[in-house]
């Protein structure tokens, strides 16, 4: 079938299924971001919340708010190996995103935007053409 993709944990405990477009691609470069992944940035793919379904394991859910928005982010991880497999966020209702490292095939992904550029790596390079925006593209 088109467009359903699978993916899970580091462990293989989560196992998960997407279907469908997503409606939103990014790359975060905010330091909650580099922090949480323990990394340069957050892959960010994000999808209906029905769209998205858990085939195997749970998830543990751990809440934070931004500093920069002071909205609400809850990050989806095993909790056996501690892999943030998807997330949800107060400014998007009705969405999940997907963290795009843990799909089994990554070649789909195409990022639309790079968000908070201005707490990006200083060895960072863009690709060419690519939307960058120095805080959140949200108004
Ligand atoms: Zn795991
Ligand atoms: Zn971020």
């Amino acid at each position: 079938m088109d467009d359903v993709h699978e993916g899970g944990c580091a462990c293989g405990a989560v196992r998960y299924r997407v279907k469908n477009a997503p409606f939103r691609t990014s790359v975060c470069h905010c330091k909650a971001c580099q922090r949480r992944t323990g990394s340069a940035f957050g892959v960010g793919i994000y999808f209906k919340d029905e769209d998205f379904e858990l085939l195997r394991g749970s998830l543990k859910a751990y809440e934070f708010r931004s500093d920069e928005s002071s909205r609400w982010l809850r990050m989806e991880f095993c909790t056996n190996c501690g892999t943030t497999v998807a997330w949800t966020a107060e400014v998007f209702p009705g969405g999940r995103a997907v963290a795009g490292g843990t799909f089994d095939d990554t070649g789909w992904l195409k990022i639309e935007r790079h968000v908070w550029t201005r707490s990006a790596h200083h060895w960072m390079a863009f690709p060419p053409g690519a939307e960058r925006f120095d805080k959140s593209s949200m108004k």
